[in-house]
């Protein structure tokens, strides 16, 4: 089908925006079905670009190739795979398994997401546009990457109109046969995902540097890891030789899934002697109703606070409650790390509200370090720009 867009929306897809949405679609040549590829045109009736139409989106098109016209099949598909491998070829060593080698729209993937977790793949689709094409898929999976299993992965919204159109399922195996949890390695410390009924795909690869950035800064000091979920960045401080660490998560699950990951590295004596806690409680509560605690560095890694755009100010509300009841038990000479995977908060408006937040409790501090994403999770476009982080260290 042919399509054309608004003025502003086409020098956005010719800017290399990913996405069109609905409002800018300026006319069709037919009735667009779900499935279908969307050929774009512009003023000059030439070719702009092309892209998977999704009928009930408001992301109506979400654009594959622009530039001049190709054949989007097998080939431009086993084309774009190598270059998404090709990627990360250099960006690992061989004490890390686990990363990310598709991140959907920002490695020209729209709605697709392929983790890697040792010789376990993780194909996570966000639109059922995929689903005709898993075989093809799946068979270039296996020619370029030969992993022993593969598991397929569906967003939430694509769940039941996937079980209405075809016999796939969210943590079906499309290759091999595995049971949760699968184990990985991130910089030699040993944890399991979760690959076919966790959250994402198992695990949350994207905060691996800040991990590492946690175990430089740790030593000596007593931790608390706010919304630590499988305990990430406890194994991290605990291998940088902190004194002790606290995990807090509203999710028994969560907890124990922590308590297995110290385990699977008890072979590190530095992991193994680490002094632990655990706190099962509401974040927001607890730290409001401790403040006799003390702790040398407090991490907080929330869950996305603002799901939609009109929850925005509210998420930076809640960033500034957390930040005030964190610098409260934060002992002197401490380190507050703050990080945001709140895509509508954007990295100013996040990088103002925390030092403001900061300094409004009237303790000084300075500015260590500002990271965005990691290097495995490229991000080509503003909406997809959703992790952002930054580390406060307090007289
Ligand atoms: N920091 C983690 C990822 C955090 S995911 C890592 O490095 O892997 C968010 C976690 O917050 C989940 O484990 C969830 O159970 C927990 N959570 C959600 N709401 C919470 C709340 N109000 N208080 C405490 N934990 C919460």
């Amino acid at each position: 089908m042919k399509i054309r867009l608004k003025p502003a929306a086409e020098r956005a897809v010719r800017g290399g925006h990913p996405w069109v949405f609905s409002d800018s679609v300026k006319s069709e040549s037919r009735q667009g079905q779900l499935g279908d590829l969307a050929t774009i045109y512009d003023r000059n009736d030439k070719f702009l670009a092309i892209g998977i139409y999704e009928p009930e989106s408001p992301i109506r098109i979400r654009i594959l190739h622009k530039g001049k016209p190709v054949q989007i099949d097998a080939a431009f598909r086993r084309q774009r795979f190598l270059k998404s491998i090709n990627r990360r070829n250099h960006l690992f060593g061989s004490d890390t398994n686990g990363y990310r080698l598709i991140n959907g729209e920002s490695d020209g993937w729209p709605a697709l997401v392929l983790d890697r977790y040792d010789d376990t793949l993780v194909l996570k689709i966000y639109s059922t546009y995929w689903l005709t094409l898993l075989d093809e898929l799946s068979a270039t999976i296996v020619d370029l990457l030969k992993p022993d299993h593969l598991v397929l992965r569906m967003s939430r919204n694509i769940q039941a109109l996937a079980a209405e159109q075809s016999n796939h399922s969210d943590g079906q195996m499309l290759i091999g046969d595995v049971s949760d949890p699968v184990l990985f390695s991130e910089n030699g410390i040993c944890f399991e995902s979760h690959v076919r009924a966790g959250q994402k795909t198992g695990f949350f690869l994207d905060q691996r540097e800040n991990r590492q950035r946690v175990e430089q800064l740790a030593e000596g000091r007593t931790v608390l890891n706010c919304f630590s979920f499988s305990g990430g960045f406890s194994l991290y401080a605990a291998r940088g030789d902190a004194t002790s660490v606290a995990d807090l998560d509203i999710s028994q699950h969560a907890l124990e899934s922590a308590s297995r990951n110290f385990s699977l590295n008890e072979d590190d004596t530095r992991v193994s002697s680490c002094p632990r806690e655990q706190i099962k409680a509401n974040a927001f509560d607890w730290l409001k109703d401790n403040p006799d605690r003390r702790f040398d560095m407090i991490i907080m890694d929330p869950p996305s606070l603002a799901k939609k755009k009109s929850e925005r100010k509210g998420a930076i509300c809640a960033y500034q409650q957390l930040t005030r009841v964190a610098i409260g038990i934060l002992a002197s000479d401490g380190i507050l790390v703050s990080a945001s995977c709140s895509a509508h908060v954007r990295a100013d408006e996040f990088f103002s509200a925390i030092p403001s937040t900061a300094q409004a409790s009237g303790r000084a501090f300075k500015e260590l370090d500002r990271t965005l994403h990691a290097p495995d999770h490229p991000a080509s476009f503003p909406e997809a720009e959703y992790l952002k982080c930054i580390y406060l260290h307090f007289d």
